[in-house]
């Protein structure tokens, strides 16, 4: 019913030529898996050149890592919705763990992106995780509510089956540190719960969460297993071809 979705985070890592190579590996290696969407988000500066490469024949859907709420206008440094699906964007990763912590961003202006990012038929995929702290205090749900209902709250609910969550616990972003399965069905069960209490159960059904946190291809068949986790947003394991391709391959 869900398709599974399996995208690589590739942050600030990188050139363009770089990000071409790692592509033209992967691409065949994933070719024939069937049943399973596979993403790739590198930065701003290498989306054209693997935009060029993905539309001769797509079997990876090309990501941005961040955009604009804006369309245009004096936001320096900043890229818009156009500009990416120009490139043939088709999916957002929006309100990242970094981008909330080293950027200042906001619940509130991760939901403006969400909305403007539906509004131009894109993927949002967005981000929720609570900090190692939050979960020591034992916050862990009320962070991941309060980010949701937020980046929710300006999109209709006839939409939410098109928005996709990633669950990334703080602590487990690049610490090589996972959660454990049970971890990440608890939480992604109290997602889908909080996503039918927004916008009902049959929308709810049709949203993929993804889980993220120090994926590699010794845990994704595990929490893939399970029957709240519909793929896995991946961070330092989807820069080598290989080994995101093992972790794309996951039921092999
Ligand atoms: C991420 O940054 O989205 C991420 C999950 O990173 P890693 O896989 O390296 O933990």
């Amino acid at each position: 019913m869900r398709t599974p979705l399996i995208a690589g985070n590739w942050k600030m890592h990188k050139t363009a030529a770089e990000a071409v190579d790692l592509v033209r590996t992967l691409v065949p290696l994933v070719d024939a898996v069937e049943g399973v969407e596979v993403a790739v988000a590198p930065p701003f500066t290498a989306l054209q050149a693997v935009g060029r490469l993905l539309r001769a024949g797509a079997a990876v859907l090309l990501a941005a890592q961040n955009v604009h709420e804006e369309d245009h206008g004096a936001f320096t440094g900043e890229v818009s919705v156009p500009m990416l699906q120009d490139l043939g964007v088709s999916m957002v990763i929006l309100g990242h763990s970094e981008r909330r912590q080293l950027f200042g961003e906001t619940d509130q202006a991760v939901g403006r992106k969400a909305a403007r990012v539906l509004a131009a038929n894109l993927v949002p995929v967005i981000c929720v995780g609570e900090s190692l702290a939050q979960r020591g205090a034992g916050e862990a749900f009320a962070v991941v509510e309060r980010q949701l209902r937020a980046a929710l709250q300006p999109i209709d609910a006839s939409a939410l089956a098109l928005v996709v969550i990633a669950y990334e616990p703080v602590w487990a972003i690049g610490t090589g540190r996972t959660a454990s399965k049970e971890q990440a069905q608890e939480m992604h069960a109290h997602i889908r719960g909080l996503l039918a209490d927004i916008g009902g159960r049959k929308q709810a059904d049709q949203v993929r969460i993804l889980y993220g946190g120090s994926v590699n291809p010794a845990n994704i068949a595990e929490l893939m297993a399970q029957p709240d986790v519909d793929g896995a947003l991946v961070g330092g394991a989807s820069l080598d071809a290989e080994t995101f391709a093992s972790i794309v391959r996951f039921r092999v």
